[in-house]
């Protein structure tokens, strides 16, 4: 038997989570210049001054070692939200403290709920622990809240050897949304024992009256857990700054299983001064209200269909054409994001870009079709 073969069974058995392709990869390989990235949901302004400010000022410190606590961050975000900074565990983005959480409740005898077509770090956490992934099925295409959480269908895949629930609200692919008294009903019929993330990684962008707010819920139910995301609005994703929200029993768990200084100095420090630019953050959301109108107007009028999205993406339907839609959009120096791993192979996902990267997706498109 090889050193190789000798590696757990359920990382064999993993797939590589797969980016986005990046502009650079897309210029090299194609002799060109100009491309417009529009794949993985980055904010399209970048990132605060105040931000680009703060990591010039803790340069001079990198030969430091970065709080390990992460104690301005915590100070600041405690205020902001109005919890506790015991409530809080920082990670390099979200994703850290998806796979730190699943570490603390996931072994080969536990399993995990989460929504088909919901963001695939859910499974991919699961898996790495060799618990078992129980996939319910989505909403039908035809919903109002297409291939979105099937609430209903997620309480029915909870069994006794549930130890974690993964929600997205909204999910990426599709961007659907789950409104505050059907999410409610959902947490208070998850029996007690089990934990409960409800991922809020888009939660600044989202307009919707009926969109709840989970922290609010935080003190009523112990078992639950809220992420949220610096990479998003606030323009962070290269930074990696994502973070968990629960009581404070919780957090110390997590805190066991952290890494130490998995929050780098020049990430917190970026982090702390984007929370202080609220202009910033008003901004990208009216642009990126903006940009979806364009899109979906656009689509529209080309009577190409799309999900209703609350994010910052819309994903789009192509039909069988999807793959060849991508490729074409590629040669013309626009990257979208396939999601047949998705389960959503007729969808191409689109970040919502600025008017003039917009304005090359509908062009190049048009060239296409
Ligand atoms: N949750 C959802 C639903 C996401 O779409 C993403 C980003 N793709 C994340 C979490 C993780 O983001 P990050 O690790 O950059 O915080």
């Amino acid at each position: 038997m090889s050193v190789v073969d000798s590696a757990l069974a359920q990382i064999h058995q993993l797939q590589p989570y797969q980016p986005g392709k990046s502009v650079e990869e897309l210029e090299r390989e194609l002799g060109i210049s100009n491309a417009d990235k529009l794949a993985s949901n980055e904010n399209p302004l970048g990132c605060s001054p105040l931000a680009l400010a703060a990591i010039e000022n803790a340069s001079a410190d990198i030969w430091l070692y970065p709080d390990a606590n992460a104690w301005n961050i915590k100070q600041k975000l405690a205020r902001k939200l109005g919890v506790g900074e015991d409530q809080l565990t920082i990670g390099n983005g979200s994703n850290d403290v998806l796979d730190l959480i699943a570490r603390c409740f996931l072994d080969r005898d536990a399993e995990a709920v989460f929504s088909r077509h919901a963001f695939l770090v859910y499974a991919l956490v699961t898996r790495a622990c060799g618990a078992t992934a129980r996939v319910a099925d989505a909403l039908p295409a035809d919903a109002e809240q297409a291939y979105g959480h099937d609430l209903d269908a997620m309480l029915g895949e909870i069994n006794t050897r549930t130890r974690l629930v993964f929600v997205a609200n909204p999910n990426n692919p599709t961007g659907t949304w789950l409104r505050r008294d059907a999410l409610e009903r959902f947490i208070r019929a998850v029996p007690e024992q089990v934990a409960i993330v409800v991922d809020e990684a888009y939660f600044e962008y989202v307009d919707e009256a009926d969109y709840p707010n989970a922290l609010e819920w935080l003190n009523v139910y112990p078992n639950l857990i809220v992420t949220r995301t610096f990479s998003k609005i606030y323009g962070l994703a290269g930074l990696r700054v994502g973070y968990a929200v629960s009581s404070p029993a919780l957090c110390d768990l997590f805190n066991r299983v952290r890494q130490p200084f998995n929050g780098n100095s020049l990430a917190l420090a970026a982090a702390c001064a984007a929370l202080d630019d609220d202009d910033f953050v008003t901004r990208s959301r009216d642009a990126n209200r903006e940009g979806l109108d364009l899109m979906r107007r656009e689509f529209d009028a080309r009577a190409i269909d799309y999900i209703p999205s609350v994010g910052n993406f819309l994903t789009v339907r192509f039909g069988n054409n999807a793959m060849q839609v991508y490729q074409a959009l590629l040669e013309r120096g626009v990257i979208v994001r396939p999601i047949a791993n998705y389960e959503l192979g007729e969808y191409l996902r689109i970040s919502v870009g600025t008017p003039a990267q917009l304005e090359h997706l509908f062009a190049a498109l048009d060239q296409t079709l």
